[in-house]
């Protein structure tokens, strides 16, 4: 498996940190994609032809959002054929929102889609943007027999690839800023290229699909011991159609009635109350303890081991695909783009 001289790969440059200059106030602001090819000399010796796309203006990724990312899929399915690879250089924030979604955006992908970016500023004496590009660029060019390796989208940062919808920042001050507790590692970055081929997606007999609409009527509703009946209806009387619960453990809530009460309501006027973990490692298991039965017997659905990012961005796009909230109810408890692990 080597890197073929001829790969073809477009670099879209959204933003963050990896190009980010100090202005006199000290304050890291946006810089054009000129900063980061004056800091990497290498990029001129590697084989690759290398095609950039800069985001007009460039964003700190926390200002990213759905109608950004619609035009980034669209962007890829504009230059599919042409290229072998893409990397996205984005701002590590919301990084994992950005690769989830596109991940249900893009059905069917059979090139590499790689999200990478820095901690600190390829300017910097110790940056960990070099690298972290580099190895994004290298395994967005790896092929086996003409086709490639990678055949989804990846998260790469601080030597590992991870499966974009599988992955979570949870360090904002180490290099290692990203993990998949619940999914493994797909390609781990050391002398060589070590690539995990049993986890990766294969593509290969599928067609891209490119999805146009999302429908970001979602809420979120974190509980804790102690949360008032008040806010809880706030949450779910808002103008959403589907609501992200962070439940405790393996999905367990209050059993008291007027909590059951509530959720029962909103169920039965449309809305959707999809249940996932608080805990980081694991999966909501829905009806093992008593505090999680009544929920399934009032409809609430099992969100298993997604991530928040996965389980926003699955019911945004499910909700642009279905007008019809039993098909999005039916669709989101299913594994779309490997994004969950059915265990029951
Ligand atoms: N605030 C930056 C961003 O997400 C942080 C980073 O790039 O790591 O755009």
């Amino acid at each position: 498996m080597a890197s073929n001289i001829t790969m073809n790969i477009f670099i879209i440059y959204t933003g963050g940190t990896i190009g980010m200059v100090q202005d006199e106030s000290g304050t890291f602001v946006p810089f054009d994609f000129d900063l980061i090819k004056n800091n990497l000399p290498d990029l001129s010796r590697v084989d690759y032809k290398l095609t950039v796309h800069s985001f007009d203006p460039i964003i700190d990724s926390s200002n990213m959002n759905p109608e950004i990312w619609l035009k980034m899929a669209q962007l890829i399915q504009d230059n599919y054929e042409k290229y072998d690879g893409f990397v996205i250089l984005h701002g590590s924030d919301t990084m994992a929102f950005s690769a989830s979604i596109l991940s249900f955006l893009l059905e069917g992908l059979q090139k590499p889609v790689i999200l990478s970016g820095s901690q600190l500023p390829i300017g910097e004496i110790r940056t960990d943007a070099r690298e972290n590009m580099m190895t994004a660029l290298e395994i967005a060019s790896t092929k086996h027999n003409g086709v490639s390796v990678i055949q989804e989208v990846c998260i790469l940062f601080d030597n590992k690839l991870f499966r974009g919808n599988r992955a979570f920042k949870y360090n904002s001050a180490k290099f290692e800023a990203f993990r998949s507790p619940n999914y493994p590692v797909l390609v781990e970055a050391g002398i060589h290229l070590k690539y995990n081929f049993e986890a990766l997606l294969n593509n290969t007999d599928k067609q891209l699909i490119l999805h146009h609409k999302l429908d970001d009527h979602v809420g979120v509703l974190k509980l804790f011991p102690g949360i008032r009946p008040d806010t809880i209806k706030a949450i779910l009387d808002s103008n959403v159609r589907s609501i992200v619960m962070e439940t405790f453990g393996s999905g367990n809530t209050t059993t008291d009635q007027w909590f059951l009460d509530l959720l029962e309501g909103a169920i039965k006027g449309g809305k959707n109350i999809l249940n996932i973990s608080q805990c980081k490692v694991g999966s909501v298991e829905l009806g093992r303890y008593e505090t999680s039965q009544g929920l399934k017997a009032i409809g609430v659905l099992n969100g298993y081991d997604m991530t928040f990012e996965a389980a926003v961005t699955k019911l945004m796009y499910l909700q642009g695909e279905f007008e019809d909230q039993e098909r999005v109810a039916y669709w989101v408890e299913k594994d779309i783009r490997g994004e969950l692990t059915i265990n029951d």
